[in-house]
């Protein structure tokens, strides 16, 4: 460890402080506040986190079919006999897949990739979910594969290497429209999600 986050602090609370640290969008910084708010609310807050990631350590899993966390494997979305088995949307990663289940717009199932293609940091089809996609691709139930990927060029790169991936197999491939968001004014878009809904145009 790199120095000392806390000066004046037992080893317990230099540890919190540090494990803190690590997670997205904390600094040594924001590691420290929250350290401290969790020790300055014992019962409220440190005893029911740590209980809590007790339980999600013992008992989350990853669902062997999609990929996604859950407390059972197949997941609950994998299990649901509800849901439209022919469609599978590909996410990047599972709060891509919380985002779309949040807008409830979607009833089939997913396929969790487990990050993008990206030359810039090395990652090769090899590090991510793509043989498992393919081979549900090929069972006769799938009609319709979806790439919910980002709009960036990791994503976009990403699509493309699994469009032609996915072409031997009987089913459609498509992306998610870009375009104008819900209650987006013209003026506040930037030119190349305005020249993607211009493209995108539909009939009225
Ligand atoms: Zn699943």
């Amino acid at each position: 460890m790199a120095g000392l986050l806390v000066a004046a602090a037992g080893p317990e609370i230099e540890r919190l402080i540090a494990l803190l640290s690590k997670l997205p969008g904390l600094g040594p910084r924001s590691a420290r506040r929250a350290g401290l708010a969790l020790l300055k609310r014992r019962e409220q807050l440190l005893l029911p986190l740590a209980q809590a990631l007790g339980e999600a350590a013992e008992r989350v899993r990853v669902c062997q079919v999609c990929g996604s966390l859950d407390t059972t494997d197949p997941c609950a979305i994998c299990a649901d006999r509800e849901r439209d088995g022919s469609l599978i949307c590909v996410v990047e990663e599972v709060g891509a897949l919380w985002a779309m289940e949040r807008a409830g717009a979607f009833r089939g199932r997913y396929h969790v990739l487990g990050g993008l293609l990206s030359a810039l940091d090395g990652v090769g089809p090899d590090a991510l979910k793509v043989g498992g996609l393919t081979e549900r691709a090929h069972d006769p139930a799938v009609r319709e594969v979806i790439l919910a990927l980002p709009a960036t060029v990791d994503g976009q790169t990403t699509a493309h290497y699994l469009a032609d991936r996915l072409a031997g197999a009987e089913v459609a491939v498509s992306m998610l429209a870009r375009g104008v968001p819900v209650g987006g004014e013209l003026d506040w878009l930037d030119d190349g999600t305005i020249a993607q809904a211009v493209r995108a145009r539909r009939p009225a």
